[in-house]
């Protein structure tokens, strides 16, 4: 396509000087033009430049050229003009480097990388070092003796082929092809480029997500979940006036960037109060929104993305369907459980975390049946934090898995070691997240754990909360049942507080109910009718489990879970959890009658309290 409109390039042609050829200027010349900035203080150069080059077309289209003479004032038609393709750049102008520096201006300030640039030296001797090639990203330098017709033609060609082809890349990066949209790419570099270009400009970011989408993706399929993201996107793109941005960030978000005054949460819902046309049917969505207000705005696009992400993670929690403003203080809750969780992933590291164990006593018998393992953390500046606060960061982050595991190997060990002092026939109890227990390589750490210590598996238990015990029925009682394969027993914790359903149970392997301590608690207080307590120990009697009662903390309630017929306790009342020499020396004395005639108060202060 090149050659058709190009007059025959003469072969090798020793200088720029060439007879010029008619060309009729109108049709092919109202094709976009490659745009060609010539720079050079000599202006014999530019004349001859643009004279070996002009009626040529390169790629199926003309060029056209600007023309500077300085390095400075290539820097201001640089910042000024848009969409230049290539420029001839002469080394030497007003100073030795002028153009190098230049060079150097358009890549790391003006950031137009996109741009080719040809480096004309005067002699070979001028020729950048090879690294200023590399790091400017130089396309070519030529001596200018060495440009004849045919060189320049060549190496502008070079160039124009490569700004398309970095164009296009550039295009596919930053361009969601499904909808046409900015993609999430382009769209920080736009928030970017508007707060290092104006700072002072308002605007709010919002990111808009479409409630239930993946629900009507399954229930229409994804044809027609695509017809709706694009008319959606058609919508948001009509109702934004030019100068806002709206892009498509992933799937079914989408991000609006521009004036307050334009980018207003109530207007936004507006837009999905009307049906959307799809096909020839129509379908209603609604969508959830955080919004990054103006003055909240802060640092980079990254960050006030991220801002509005929490904003929208917290429309979709509470505020689904409507949006929800993002404040600092969102942003330091946030930060806050980053802190925390990355002082807990080095308190791993540095094995900062440390196991207690609480006794656990048949309420018949009085004898101490066995322990539970619970794990606790002191940060580097020894404050006590509890698991109630770390655990749910550790599940959320995956961190649990190695925790979990790790308190596992622990306490088996420690049972172990109680066992080899002569302190056999105990129970050694394991909370299980419901992370770890769905990971799958649970059962073969599970192994390994009793291996590497070699307790008897009869005597470890696994605590898992009534809410896991409760999802995914099947699963469940396969792993269970792989679990208790290996004599390992199997205790439903925090009982009563999830939504149990009686058949389920019946179908799970499981050994003991442990009822929560809310409901060991309320029997304290003189209830009306039955407690929910006694309804839990009738339970386990139906289906044949052991029943233990968590949070005791006096002798009325032992009394009462005792002639309820509950079969163990556990709880303040007998002891705090205790670090092993404590746990030693308080079963060297309980051990094999717990005295409930001991004043409860001297048994605590066994326990180091500020461990518990
Ligand atoms: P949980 O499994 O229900 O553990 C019993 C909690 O009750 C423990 O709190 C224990 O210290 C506390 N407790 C025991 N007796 C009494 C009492 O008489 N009165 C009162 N008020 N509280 C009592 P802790 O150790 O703070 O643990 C809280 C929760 O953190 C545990 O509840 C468990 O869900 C979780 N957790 C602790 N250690 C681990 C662990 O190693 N792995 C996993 N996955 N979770 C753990
Ligand atoms: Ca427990
Ligand atoms: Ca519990």
């Amino acid at each position: 396509m090149v050659i058709e409109q190009q007059p025959p390039i003469p072969e090798d042609e020793d200088t720029l000087k060439f007879v010029e050829f008619d060309k009729p200027e109108d049709d092919s010349f109202s094709l976009p033009a490659w745009r060609l900035l010539i720079v050079d203080d000599e202006p014999d150069v530019h004349h001859v430049t643009k004279f070996a080059l002009n009626h040529t077309t390169i790629l199926g289209q003309p060029l056209e050229f600007l023309h500077a003479y300085s390095a400075a004032e290539a820097r201001q038609i640089l910042e000024r003009e848009k969409d230049i393709a290539v420029i001839l750049l002469d080394v030497v102008m007003e100073s030795e480097n002028a153009g190098l520096e230049l060079v150097k201006v358009i890549r790391t300030e003006l950031k137009q990388t996109e741009i080719r640039i040809i480096l004309r030296t005067g002699q070979a001797g001028d020729a950048p070092e090879i690294e200023a090639i590399h790091d400017y990203d130089i396309n070519d330098y030529k001596t200018k003796s060495e440009l004849t017709r045919t060189k320049l033609y060549a190496a502008v060609t070079a160039a124009i082929r490569a700004f398309s082809q970095i164009r296009s890349l550039n295009v596919l990066a930053f361009t969601d092809l499904f909808s046409g949209l900015a993609n999430r790419n382009r769209f920080i570099q736009l928030i970017d480029e508007r707060l290092e270009t104006e700072p002072g400009r308002e605007m709010s970011i919002a990111v808009v997500d479409l409630d239930d989408f993946s629900e009507i993706n399954d229930a229409l399929g994804h044809q027609q979940g695509d017809h709706l993201i694009k008319a959606v996107a058609d919508r948001l793109v009509s109702h934004f006036p030019q100068g806002t941005v709206v892009a498509r960030l992933s799937g079914d978000t989408f991000g609006i960037m521009g004036e307050p005054a334009t980018v207003k949460p109530e207007a936004l819902l507006e837009l999905f109060n009307t049906p959307f046309p799809i096909m020839e049917a129509e379908m209603s969505v609604t969508a959830s929104i955080g919004i990054v207000p103006h003055g909240e705005i802060e640092g980079n696009a990254q960050n006030a993305l991220k801002d509005a992400y929490i904003a929208l993670k917290q429309a979709k929690k509470t505020h689904r369907g409507s949006f929800v403003l993002f404040s600092s203080e969102m942003g330091t809750e946030i930060r806050e459980r980053i802190r925390l969780l990355r002082n807990l992933r080095a308190a791993v590291e540095s094995e900062r975390l440390f196991v207690v164990f609480q006794p656990q006593i048949h309420l018949q018998s009085h004898q101490v049946v066995g322990m539970e393992a619970l794990v606790r953390w002191r940060d580097s500046e020894g404050n006590f934090i509890p698991p109630d606060r770390f655990i749910p960061l550790a599940e959320a982050s995956g961190l649990i898995i190695d925790i979990g595991d790790w308190v596992l190997r622990s306490a088996c060990h420690e049972l172990r070691r109680l066992q080899d002092m002569g302190l056999s026939g105990l129970r050694m109890s394991v909370n299980v997240s419901q992370i770890q227990f769905r990971e799958a390589a649970f059962l073969t750490r599970l192994k390994s754990a009793l291996a590497d210590s070699g307790i008897d598996h009869a005597c470890l238990e696994l605590e898992i909360t009534e809410s896991v015990a409760m999802e995914d029925v099947n699963f469940i009682r396969l792993t269970l049942n792989k679990i208790k394969a290996l004599g390992i027993s199997v205790a439903i914790d925090d009982f009563g507080t999830g939504y149990s359903s009686l058949s389920h149970l019946r179908l799970l392997p499981v050994d003991r109910l442990k009822i929560d301590r809310a409901f060991v608690n309320e029997l304290s207080s003189d209830v009306e009718g039955g407690h929910f307590a006694a309804m839990v120990v009738e339970l386990g009697r139906n289906l044949n489990l052991t029943v233990i009662a968590e949070g005791v903390e006096c002798e009325k309630q032992a009394d009462l879970l005792r002639s309820m017929g509950c079969h163990e306790a556990q709880g303040f009342h007998y002891a705090r959890p205790m670090q092993p020499p404590q746990l030693v020396e308080w079963l060297q004395a309980n051990r094999l009658q717990y005295g409930d005639h001991v004043p409860a108060t001297s048994i605590q202060s066994q326990g180091p309290r500020n461990s518990q």
